[in-house]
């Protein structure tokens, strides 16, 4: 394969469009002529060595930079956003076995146990000769952590070639010249939000809040877009280039979709469907207004790779697929038959496929995925707990409202203590909102937990 393929297409870009925008954030942005000269400068600097670099910042053209020139470097990327705490980012380096921290925001560098590149040392690798994309390396893209049900992050190393074919498959529904993006770079859908726009010279623009810049198309989770839609101003009227909406991550409720169709009318309105293990989505399904009730199905069979169900439940193999979690002993046995069992019930009804819900495993918050086990092994690190069992509370969507932690002590220890300790290890959306204390976990009859 050719490992240089997605570095030369924003080359490539970078010749036709030079003085255009490549990323815009909060009003700090980059050119294409920019972008390439910076990060072919650091990749003359990261080509020196071949580890996993973490990159830790927020959105910035910084991050897009050094992204940017650990693809032309050969060298694999582990995006950590600011919002992760630092004890979780150094066990994230550590396991990643990242061989340079890249601190994309002031203040970042300090005790990662790595050797660091902080902002001002940045300016000044940009100023580098650059070099040209390299055309061997890590087989591997980019590493993304997600909660781990054994209580660590769980590593899961995408390929190049799996980029680059999603790229090729996203570019259908993303073609519009400029784009809003949402998700956190440590978020999987990000990739959909970077690599398919900068392939094709587009402009990115991201946003933490909803998009109040009128764009071509936008990506972002079920939840957010409703979130978006109890805004009036998020319709035509104010948006009148917006093309398309994907949507991805988590069940894309009717409600939804119907409220989107009347605010926007003539929206294109994509439910896409992936885990990150199988990098972003691998399928995708045009939603029309007609007949809208019941589920939206998130396959039309025109997938990015090959999508089966197997006993109920969606399988993915080929080129997509990882081959498996970076630490083996957390393989399980999802990764097998040369692909990845997702763990979600599938069925296909005229050709088009459904999401029949999780079959064990996570629960989806926000679009987040969360491993409730993870929290509860962290809640049962605190001395003087003896026992823990976490839920999701649903919504009235089927979706999780919010985590609730069950917690057994004699300690002295309140419900504020114990998000304090959580908030220095876990991500803000994985810190139970409510924390009962109990005498023992309370069961129903067949053993599962009572909600
Ligand atoms: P993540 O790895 O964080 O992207 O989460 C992947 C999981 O999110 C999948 O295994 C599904 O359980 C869920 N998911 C993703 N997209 C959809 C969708 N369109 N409809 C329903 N569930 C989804």
């Amino acid at each position: 394969m050719n490992y240089s393929d997605i570095p030369e297409k924003i080359l490539l870009a970078a010749k036709k469009f030079p003085m255009r925008s490549a990323y815009e954030y909060n009003g700090s942005f980059v050119t294409y002529n920019e972008l390439v000269k910076k990060a072919g400068g650091l990749a003359a600097y990261l080509c020196r060595n071949s580890s996993p670099v973490l990159i830790y910042g927020h959105k910035s053209p910084d991050f897009i930079i050094a992204v940017s020139a650990c693809l032309i470097a050969g060298r694999s990327f582990v995006p950590c956003d600011i919002s992760i705490p630092r004890e979780r980012v150094k066990r994230i380096a550590a396991l990643s076995g990242a061989g340079l921290v890249i601190c994309t925001e002031k203040g970042l560098s300090g005790d990662m146990n790595v050797p660091e590149i902080s902002v001002e040392e940045l300016q000044k690798l940009y100023e580098n000769k650059g070099i040209s994309p390299v055309s061997e390396g890590d087989e591997n893209a980019y590493i993304i952590f997600t909660s781990g049900s054994t209580g660590e992050p769980k590593g899961i190393p995408v390929r190049r070639e799996s980029l680059q074919n999603f790229c090729g498959y996203a570019e259908r529904f993303l073609k519009n010249d400029v784009h809003t993006g949402h998700a956190l770079f440590s978020f999987d859908l990000s990739v959909a939000d970077i690599f398919p726009v900068l392939t094709q010279g587009h402009t990115l623009i991201e946003t933490d809040a909803p998009p109040e810049k009128d764009t071509g198309s936008f990506v972002c989770t079920p939840t957010f877009l409703r979130l978006c839609l109890l805004s009036e101003g998020f319709s035509r009227v104010n948006f009148p280039s917006l093309e398309t909406i994907l949507c991805c991550g988590e069940v894309l409720p009717c409600e939804t979709a119907r409220k989107c169709f009347e605010h926007f009318g003539d929206i294109r309105l994509i439910n896409a469907y992936g885990p990150a293990e199988c990098c972003c989505f691998v399928t995708a399904y045009e939603v029309t207004i007609d007949g809208l009730s019941g589920d939206i199905p998130i396959g039309d069979g025109n997938n990015a790779c090959n999508v089966e169900v197997r006993e109920g439940e969606i399988f993915i193999s080929g080129i997509s697929a990882a081959r498996g979690y970076l630490d083996p002993s957390m393989q399980s046995d999802s990764f097998r038959d040369n692909g990845y069992y997702t763990g979600d019930m599938g069925e296909f009804r005229e050709g088009k496929l459904y999401f029949m819900g999780r079959k064990n495993g996570f629960v989806k918050y926000s679009g987040f995925r969360v491993e409730l086990s993870e929290i509860e092994g962290e809640i049962l690190k605190i001395n003087g707990i003896s026992d823990c069992a976490c839920v999701s509370l649903p919504d009235s969507f089927g979706q999780a409202r919010c985590i609730k932690a069950y917690v057994v002590t004699n300690a002295p220890i309140s419900a504020e203590e114990i998000k304090k300790y959580l908030a220095l290890r876990l991500p803000r959306y994985m810190i139970p909102k409510v924390i009962e204390f109990v005498s023992s976990v309370p069961m129903t009859a067949n053993g599962k937990l009572r909600i």
